[in-house]
């Protein structure tokens, strides 16, 4: 059973940009996973803040061919094969004109780079470096159909109620063609925490969930709706390159310290102590919008290979085989476990001066709780930074406690009325 892998083998060939036919489908079979998602258009030519939502981009066949008429590159085997947003052409060009409608990348020579050309008319085509140096001197030609016309531009949005309009805000991108880490990992992974959150019992939070083209679809979204978020949103987590076994990492928000930013440093902190921490002058993706000043919303960036650090990025090489079942269900475990955190996280405060007595509550030794003296230990920890100021999480952090410990502890203590919760 691979159910998350099998999503994004599903998901990975769509021609997908940041508008088009290709985030349609891919939203359409996300609805299948999600069907309370709702699928949103934006027309071509909408204001949004310093940006305007641009013309829907289609693609139906991009190629090249030799004067034979054998075929060098078709998008069909890898819509990579075809710079994003690339405008329709059909003419014959020598072998050095045709280097200048050819993308490749020295780096790495066997690999089709990743272009996409948004806000600048041209057209173009990606090819390993190895590939392009064989080809011989001859006549080619260039043909793309393609459309470049008003249309809108397509996210999706899941709004799960909870007990309160505070909210969880869960942010992933649907705009990269074939690619795997990035991008396809990230929809994948907030799928199944969305189906995971549907499934949750009692919620103490919303949830808002988006399914957006990067930059322009975070930006559009948010001039729709950043009152209501800077109200609402507690803690958001950007989920992308969520899918390789190679570690965690995670951005900061600008200026850290959100209970994002705690409760991820805290779940990483406690289960991939290895991971790393990003400061926010390397950010990259749709944190950019949230963080920016004005906007400053708790959002972090959840990744583990992150964007830019590793080799297979926007490259042919970051493939199916780069992501792994195991991979993607270690970040769902993660952000999972930043859920549970959230939801139990409070500010308690002792009810008691000094150190209460814990035998006459039954807490010391008990039964109940087990009687090993570090489980006493890490109870008076608890209480002992239980002074209404620092929540779990904090005081997590400090006693180097996992919270998943010190949640039931703290439950107990409150129905023995030893703790009360600090609003
Ligand atoms: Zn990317």
């Amino acid at each position: 059973m691979h159910p998350m892998h099998d999503l994004a083998r599903e998901l990975f060939p769509i021609c997908r940009s940041i508008t088009g036919d290709g985030v349609r489908e891919t939203l359409s079979i996300i609805k299948r996973e999600l069907p309370q998602l709702k699928i949103c258009e934006v027309p071509s030519g909408t204001k949004a803040f310093d940006w305007t939502v641009p013309w829907e981009w289609t693609i139906r066949e991009a190629w090249i061919k030799n004067s034979s008429g054998d075929t060098i590159v078709d998008f069909r085997d890898s819509s990579l094969h075809v710079v994003g947003y690339s405008a329709p052409i059909d003419r014959e060009v020598s072998l050095d004109e045709l280097r200048s409608f050819v993308f490749t990348d020295d780096r790495a020579p066997d690999a089709i780079p990743y272009v996409t050309s948004y806000y600048k008319e041209r057209s173009g085509y990606c090819m390993s470096a190895s590939h392009f140096a064989s080809l011989p001197d001859d006549r080619y030609r260039i043909f793309i159909d393609s459309e470049l016309k008003e249309g809108s531009l397509t996210y999706g949005e899941l709004l799960i109620p909870g007990e309160s309009d505070e909210e969880i805000f869960l942010s992933t991108y649907i705009c990269h063609p074939s690619l795997a880490n990035d991008n396809i990992s990230g929809p994948v992974v907030a799928t199944f925490l969305c189906r995971h959150l549907l499934e949750m019992p009692r919620r103490r939070y919303s949830v808002r969930a988006i399914f957006i083209p990067e930059t322009i679809g975070s930006i559009v979204y948010l001039s729709k709706h950043l009152d209501e978020m800077k109200k609402n949103v507690r803690a958001g987590f950007v989920i992308t390159c969520a899918g390789d076994e190679r570690g965690y990492s995670m951005v900061s928000s600008r200026l850290g310290g959100t209970l994002a930013d705690r409760v991820l440093e805290n779940v990483l902190g406690t289960h991939h102590p290895e991971y790393k921490k990003y400061p926010y002058l390397k950010r990259g993706s749709d944190e950019r919008q949230y963080c920016a000043p004005g906007v400053d919303l708790p959002v972090v960036t959840f990744c583990r290979s992150k964007f830019g650090e590793f080799p297979e990025y926007h490259t042919s090489a970051d493939d199916l085989d780069l992501i792994t079942e195991e991979g993607l269900r270690g970040s769902l475990d993660v952000l999972k476990k930043c859920v549970a955190a959230l939801e139990a996280d409070r500010r308690y405060r002792i009810t008691c001066l000094c150190e209460p007595q814990l035998g006459k509550r039954g807490l010391y030794p008990t039964t109940s709780i087990k009687g090993s003296s570090s489980d006493v230990r890490t109870l008076m920890d608890l209480l002992s930074y239980s002074d209404g100021e620092h929540d779990l999480i904090s005081i997590s952090d400090l006693i180097q406690k996992p919270i998943e410990d010190l949640i039931p502890l703290a439950e107990r203590c409150r129905d023995q009325g030893l703790l009360e919760e600090v609003r």
